[in-house]
């Protein structure tokens, strides 16, 4: 089994020692992030998400980072609350998802479909500018919409407004993929579900992590998983960290996997090179 090697790259675990937060949330202002998206300073790492059926990766998720130039690569959860509040998770936000589709439609002229899944804020499903955003990135970028999926939070459907129902009816009608980020740990109202049409629901790491150690987070990914395909939608695991947990996974019949045991987030190159070999993975041998 190929373990992810990337573990000792990964600069931005050495975060929380490395850097105060004070010195974030000073950065973190809304003319600091917006000189940096000015000069450039963001970036998108990749993780790369694995079938469990075949071994082989079949899509990535695009994470942004900042990387400053003094205080070095700073995780997303450092500033985008921040840019939540100030409103330039917008201009943020529509970077990272241009930037997603040209990584993506550049594999997939290489030869490699790999999806695409990026994170979107409440702030912009409430806009009804975010379809033409979309169409914009998948235009510019030439991406197969059925390769581009777009992930929300149960909290974001609470507020089912008419405009948030018409943005995700109109992005579903692309062709473009939704899924359900962190399920599990928000809103337990599933009736989005029918209503939204959702593709995909990812069971939260909280779940994973403790997957092989309690019968009751065994129980819950069980039970998801099973109402997931009795609702005809693909699961995600979030968060698998060993071999254990993999195996776990596959024998509960979850059809993707994420997580450091399968590899970082990190460079794209990183999950091009996973997704060249046939199975980088060896799941159920
Ligand atoms: P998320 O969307 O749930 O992303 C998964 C997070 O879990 C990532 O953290 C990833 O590095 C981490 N992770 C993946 N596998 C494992 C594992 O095996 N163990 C552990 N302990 N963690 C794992 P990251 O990159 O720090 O991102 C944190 C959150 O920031 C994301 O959670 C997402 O909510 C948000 N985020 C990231 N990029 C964007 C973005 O472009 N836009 C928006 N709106 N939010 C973003
Ligand atoms: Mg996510
Ligand atoms: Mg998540
Ligand atoms: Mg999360």
């Amino acid at each position: 089994l190929h373990h992810a090697k990337a573990a000792g790259r990964d600069t931005h675990r050495f975060f929380a020692e490395a850097m105060n937060a004070e010195a974030v949330a000073h950065l973190s202002t809304r003319s600091g992030l917006r000189r940096a998206l000015e000069r450039g300073e963001f970036l998108v790492h990749y993780q790369p998400q694995v079938s469990l059926e075949t071994g082989a990766v079949v899509g990535a998720e695009a994470l942004v980072r900042w990387n400053h130039p003094d205080e070095g690569m700073i995780p997303p959860g450092a500033f985008i609350p921040i840019a939540e509040d100030s409103g330039l998770i917008v201009p943020i936000g529509a970077w990272v998802l241009a930037e997603a589709c040209r990584q993506a439609a550049a594999w997939q002229a290489r030869g490699l479909p790999l999806s695409v899944a990026v994170n979107l804020s409440a702030l912009q499903l409430q806009r009804a500018d975010l379809v033409r955003t979309v169409t914009g990135a998948l235009a510019d970028s030439g991406l197969d919409p059925l390769l581009l999926e777009l992930e929300l939070t149960e909290s974001m459907l609470i507020q089912n407004t008419e405009l948030v129902m018409d943005n995700l009816r109109r992005i579903k009608a692309m062709g473009v993929q939704v899924s359900i980020d962190d399920f599990g740990t928000g809103y337990s109202n599933l009736s989005y579900i029918g209503r939204l049409a959702v593709d995909k629901l990812k069971i939260d790491r909280s779940f994973v992590a403790d997957l092989t150690g309690s019968h009751d987070s065994a129980r819950i990914t069980t039970a998801v998983i099973q109402m997931a395909h009795g609702l005809n939608l693909n699961v995600v695991a979030e968060g698998v960290e060993d071999a254990e947990t993999l195996e776990a996974l596959r024998r509960m019949g979850c059809d993707v996997a994420q997580g450091y045991f399968l590899g970082r987030p990190g460079p794209a190159e990183a999950v091009e090179r996973a997704a060249r070999q046939a199975s980088p993975f060896k799941v159920g041998a």
